[in-house]
């Protein structure tokens, strides 16, 4: 079957984006507070950044690596890429055929995560750049986003899907220049202000296909020798689920996960529920080892 092209894929987008704000009942505070989160992002995308990089003609950049974060942004990314077209261009053909974004993929990721970076980029029509590999030694965040804006001069800010309880986020802007060490560019950072609550009723409610690892007890990825299951989603715990509405109503009673990879496939064991279950922010990396300092 022929990829959607990206102007379906972005008014698609636009749609889930509408439809999640026009929920009305039952309106639970999570759903409520997550509309508000929306119609932030979306004054941010619409009003401050994209008169100021215009996201047709290659100055924004997306930063993609899989994960909840980035994705659900690239949603609601996508609804204003169209929104933005209808406004400002319509009656024009819609000015792209593939989103501009960059995946730094030194570390060694789960295969499951891989894979579904690899289908999504089809299913958003991404033309991803993936980080050079084959090096002696992995080249460092800001080596790698250096070399990437040699390769692409023409990007002048990169949109990230930070989040306010990420580690060394919580003094960040929605806009704001790289720090020193890193090359020059703009960060656009328009998710700060979601909560992990907020992330899973919307991407459930979406219906969009999941990345599979978050099935089985992880609730944020990192590099496979660093990240484990969350100990806080093990089955003993108990917790309740909080999205069973948005999973009814969102995506016909199914979570769309991505199936796991042969090299992942053991931690299917049952042992873990999915990363959905949390609910607390700070609890969010507890599957995350600490990297020792070399
Ligand atoms: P999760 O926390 O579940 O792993 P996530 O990967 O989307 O979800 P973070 O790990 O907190 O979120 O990363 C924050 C953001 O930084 C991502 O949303 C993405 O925009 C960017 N990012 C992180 N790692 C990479 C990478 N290796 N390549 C490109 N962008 C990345």
């Amino acid at each position: 079957m022929a990829a959607p092209s990206l102007a379906s894929t972005s008014e698609r987008c636009h749609e889930i984006a509408q439809s999640y704000l026009q929920i009305e009942e039952p309106l639970s505070q999570i759903i409520r507070e997550t509309q508000n989160a929306i119609k932030l992002t979306q004054k941010l995308l619409l009003n401050e950044i994209f008169p100021r990089w215009s996201p047709f003609n290659g100055e924004i950049s997306f930063s993609y690596n899989g994960g909840k974060d980035c994705q659900v942004l690239l949603i609601i990314y996508l609804g204003c890429l169209w929104e933005y077209y209808k406004t400002n261009m319509n009656g024009q053909e819609f000015p792209l055929k593939t989103l501009k974004a960059v995946f730094i993929d030194q570390d060694k990721t789960f295969q499951t995560l891989e894979q579904f970076v690899e289908s999504t980029k089809k299913r958003y029509s991404l033309s991803l750049y993936e980080s050079d590999r084959n090096h002696t030694k992995a080249l460092s965040m800001p080596e790698a986003f250096h070399k990437y804006l040699g390769d692409q001069p023409e990007t002048k800010a990169i949109v990230v899907g930070i989040r306010y309880a990420d580690p060394f986020a919580q003094d960040l802007k929605p806009i704001q220049r790289t720090d020193d060490g890193w090359p020059d560019f703009l960060r656009l950072q328009p998710l700060l202000h979601w909560k992990l609550a907020y992330i899973w009723s919307f991407l459930l409610y979406s219906g969009e296909p999941i990345c599979g690892i978050y099935s089985v007890g992880f609730s944020s990825l990192g590099d496979i020798n660093h990240t484990l299951p969350n100990p806080y989603l093990a089955k003993t715990n108990d917790l309740p689920l909080r999205y069973q509405w948005e999973i009814t109503h969102g995506c016909e009673g199914v979570v769309n996960c991505s199936p796991l990879s042969s090299q992942d496939s053991h931690f299917q064991n049952n042992e873990y529920l999915p990363g959905w279950y949390l609910l607390d922010d700070s609890l969010e990396r507890c599957g995350r080892i600490k990297k020792n300092k070399t």
